[in-house]
């Protein structure tokens, strides 16, 4: 029985797939590569110095770059999405970033990002605190060597805030919370009592604790995202690029792959790359068939993400500060810092 469905199935395909030759619906392709961000144009690069140059990258958005985007404000290029180079080279391995690489080929304008070189503010103005931030920065460290010591013995994972506890670090006053702030939840963008200890510390390592140097802050009036279009330029023309193209159904075996778009078209690959975010794949935005495994389901759905405010704003008179300056607003209502919503 399932074999006769099997034969059915085949047979359908087989008979979309001959209407969509004949009506210039169907599209045929080595590779295809779902998503054009950064990843995707990357695996377009990987295929190129492979010598592979039938591929087809599909990408909804009438541009490349994805989470990578700009847009104007004021007469500025600001960005959307991402905005820094996460530190330059790691200092494990010594390798270099590779975004960091391609920042120099472009000539991408950036600046380091200083986050110890502070100045502190509270309702009535500049009010140095300094002392309160580092504070809350060396128990940060000291939970991330215990989380380290805790998952060495075996011990039972605990929130981050309730290592931060054990450690004495007990924020009560507007200025301790807006440095927990600072130290936490900026980078995690969420509080320390609904963060893992151990994975918090695991976290840290596989990100800061190899890629030390300056973070750069992109300033480029090109945009971020114009990495991702140089590099397309050079190994990818108009043929292998479908922008505007929602893909809807991904149905995929062990030899081939057919892709249906929003539209209608239908494209038959050997290989597929799916560059898609966790979040993508959470909203269940493309169908799978066969869906999923268990496993990987788990582990998409177990992904939690937060979302973090991006606010723009246009200063009129001069602040005074000559250097260059990232601004953080950190609110100081506590009810506002315990809410999670900043
Ligand atoms: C607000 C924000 C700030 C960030 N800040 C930084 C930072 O400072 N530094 C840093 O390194 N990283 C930062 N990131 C993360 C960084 O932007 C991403 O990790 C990176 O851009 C992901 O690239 P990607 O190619 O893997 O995915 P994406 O950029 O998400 O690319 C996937 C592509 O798939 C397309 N797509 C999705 N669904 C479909 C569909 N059904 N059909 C067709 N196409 C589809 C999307 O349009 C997108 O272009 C930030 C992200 C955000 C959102």
């Amino acid at each position: 029985m399932a074999s006769c469905k099997n034969i059915i199935h085949l047979g359908l395909i087989l008979l979309v797939d001959f209407v969509g030759l004949c009506t210039g619906r169907l599209i045929r392709t080595k590779v295809v590569i779902l998503g054009g961000g950064m990843a995707g144009v990357m695996v377009a690069r990987t295929l190129s110095e492979k010598g592979i140059s039938d591929f087809l990258i599909i990408e909804a958005e009438s541009v490349l770059g994805g989470r990578m985007k700009d847009t104007t404000f004021d007469k500025y290029t600001i960005e959307l999405g991402a905005n820094w180079i996460e530190g330059i080279r790691n200092h494990e391995t010594g390798e270099e970033n590779p975004i960091w690489t391609m920042a120099k080929k472009y000539n991408l304008t950036s600046t380091a990002t200083d986050t110890d070189d502070l100045l502190t503010y509270d309702q009535n103005g500049q009010f140095n605190y300094s002392d309160v931030v580092d504070q809350a920065f060396a128990h940060f460290k000291q939970v991330l060597d215990d989380a380290t010591k805790r998952e060495a013995s075996n011990l039972e994972d605990l929130s981050f805030a309730e290592g931060q506890r054990l450690r004495g670090w007990i924020p009560k006053t507007p200025y301790e919370n807006v440095a927990d702030w600072w130290a936490f939840d900026f980078e995690f963008a969420d509080r320390p009592t609904a963060s893992s200890m151990i994975r918090t510390a695991a976290n840290e390592k596989a990100t800061h604790g190899q890629w030390l140097e300056d973070d750069q802050f992109v300033t480029d009036q090109r945009g971020y995202a114009f990495l991702v279009r140089e590099e397309a330029k050079r190994i990818a023309t108009n043929k292998n690029i479908l922008y505007n193209s929602t893909i809807t159904t991904i149905e995929y075996s062990n030899s081939s792959v057919n892709i249906t778009l929003k539209n209608g078209l239908i494209i038959w690959a050997d290989y597929a790359i799916c560059t898609f975010s966790v979040g993508v794949l959470q909203h269940n935005d493309v169908h799978f068939i066969p869906a999923f495994p268990a496993w990987k389901q788990e582990s998409i759905f177990s992904s939690k993400w937060q979302h973090i405010q991006k606010s723009f704003f246009n200063f009129l008179i001069n602040s005074g500060v000559t250097r260059n300056s990232f601004y953080t607003l950190i609110l100081t209502d506590e009810a506002i810092i315990h809410n999670g919503s900043h």
